[in-house]
C-alpha cells in the first residue's frame, strides 16, 4: 500500500487532500495543530503537534513515504496576512516550519515532497494594473512580493529547490492563487473574498447591503477546490519539479465575485466600498507553463465552484443563525 504524509491536513486544502489520497487508496498520516474543523479527517493517523518543533517533525516523519505535501503555514486572508500586524509571526512560523520538514524528511530519505507556494510571491511592480497583471513563472525577480507573506513563500521556494540540487531530493514547488470551495474558512477574520463575500451575501436581507473592502475594482481569478487538488497530485507525481501557477485564468473584480455570488444566492444587495486590506491591484494566473509541463491547466468555470461553495456557507450561517438564536433563549 502506498503511504503518504499531510502536514497541514487540519486545514482547508490539507483535509481535501487526504480525502483524495484515501480514494486512491494510499495509507495517509495527516499532521496539524489541529484537527480538520468541519468533518472528521480521513486520515488514517492522525497527529496534533506543532511543527516548529523539530522533534515533532521527525516524530512525523518516522519513515520513508512515498509522498510528503507540505501545506502547513501561518495563513490567512487579506484581514490577516495584509495587515502588517502578523508579520513577525507568519514569517517566523512559516519558515521555521519548512525548515523542519525538510530536515526531518532528508534524514528517513523522503524525497519527494509537494511544497504550496502563493501566487503572494510575485512582484508588486506588476501587478498593478487590474486588467494586465503579470504573473509567468520567470516574471518572480526582481523580488518584490508585497507582503511578508510572499516574502516567506519565495524564501521557502528556493529552500526546497536548493534541497534538489544539493541533496538529490524530489521537491516540486507549487504557486497557488487563491484556492476556495466547501470547508474552508469562513469567519472569524482569515477567511479569503470568496468566502467573505459568500458569508456577507448569506447574512444580509434581500435589498440590504454588503460591504466590500476597497473599490472592488480589484481584480482575482478564484480556483475550486477540486482543481486544485488534481494540479498538486500530477504535479507532485510528474518529472517536473516547478515553482508552477496552479490557478484559474478567468479574472473577475471583487465587485463583480460579489455580484455572481448575489445570482447565485437569488438575492439584490448594495454593495458599499469600505476602506480595508486589499493586497495588489491585479492578479490572475498564467497557466502556459502549466499546460505544456502537465498536459493540463484548471478549466473550470468559476461559477460551478462558487455555487457549491455559497450552499456550504450558507448552511453555516443557518447553522450559527440557530445556535445564537438558542443561546439567546
Ligand atoms: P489553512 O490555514 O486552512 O491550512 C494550513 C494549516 O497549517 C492549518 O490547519 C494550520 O493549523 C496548520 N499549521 C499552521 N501552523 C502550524 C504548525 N506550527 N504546526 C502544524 N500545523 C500548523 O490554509 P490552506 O488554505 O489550506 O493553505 C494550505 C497551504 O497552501 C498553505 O501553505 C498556504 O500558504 C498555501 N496557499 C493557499 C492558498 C489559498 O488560497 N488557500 C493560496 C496560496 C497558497
Amino acid at each position: 500500500m502506498k503511504t503518504a504524509l499531510v502536514c497541514g491536513a487540519g486545514g482547508f486544502i490539507g483535509s481535501h487532500l487526504v480525502k483524495e489520497l484515501k480514494s486512491q487508496g494510499f495509507w495517509v498520516r495527516g499532521v496539524d495543530l489541529k484537527m480538520p474543523a468541519f468533518s472528521e479527517t480521513a486520515a488514517d493517523d492522525f497527529m496534533v503537534a506543532d511543527l516548529r518543533d523539530p522533534y515533532n517533525c521527525r516524530s512525523a516523519v518516522d519513515r520513508r513515504f512515498d509522498e510528503v505535501y507540505q501545506l502547513a503555514a501561518d495563513m490567512g486572508g487579506a484581514g490577516y496576512i495584509f495587515t502588517g500586524e502578523n508579520d513577525a509571526d507568519i514569517m517566523h512560523n512559516s519558515a521555521t516550519i519548512n525548515l523542519n520538514v525538510l530536515d526531518a524528511c532528508l534524514r528517513r530519505n523522503n524525497k519527494r515532497i509537494f511544497y504550496s507556494s502563493s501566487a503572494c510571491m510575485y512582484p508588486a511592480y506588476n501587478q498593478e494594473d487590474p486588467n494586465r497583471p503579470v504573473t509567468q513563472e520567470d516574471s518572480a525577480y526582481p523580488a518584490a512580493p508585497d507582503s511578508e507573506y510572499g516574502w516567506e513563500k519565495l524564501f521557502s521556494e528556493r529552500l526546497y529547490l536548493a534541497f534538489n540540487r544539493n541533496y538529490g531530493m524530489q521537491c516540486r514547488v507549487a504557486r497557488y492563487h487563491n484556492i476556495f470551495g466547501p470547508e474552508g474558512t469562513w469567519d472569524g477574520g482569515k477567511e479569503k473574498a470568496p468566502a467573505a463575500l459568500c458569508r456577507k451575501v448569506a447574512q444580509a436581507e434581500n435589498g440590504g447591503e454588503i460591504e466590500i473592502w476597497g473599490d472592488g475594482l480589484q481584480t482575482r481569478s478564484f480556483l475550486y477546490i477540486d482543481q486544485c487538488i488534481k494540479g498538486t497530485i500530477m504535479l507532485t507525481r510528474s518529472d517536473f519539479e516547478g515553482p508552477v501557477n496552479i490557478g484559474s485564468e478567468e479574472m473577475v473584480t471583487i465587485n463583480q465575485l460579489a455580484d455572481m455570488v448575489m445570482t447565485i444566492a437569488d438575492k439584490r444587495q448594495r454593495i458599499r466600498n469600505i476602506p480595508g486590506p486589499v493586497g495588489v491591484r491585479g492578479r490572475n494566473s498564467h497557466n502556459e507553463l502549466i499546460r505544456e509541463r502537465l498536459g493540463w491547466a484548471p478549466d473550470e468555470p468559476l461559477e460551478i465552484g462558487l455555487r457549491k461553495t455559497y450552499t456550504w456557507i450558507a448552511g453555516q450561517v443557518e447553522r450559527a443563525r440557530g445556535r445564537n438564536q438558542r443561546a439567546a433563549a
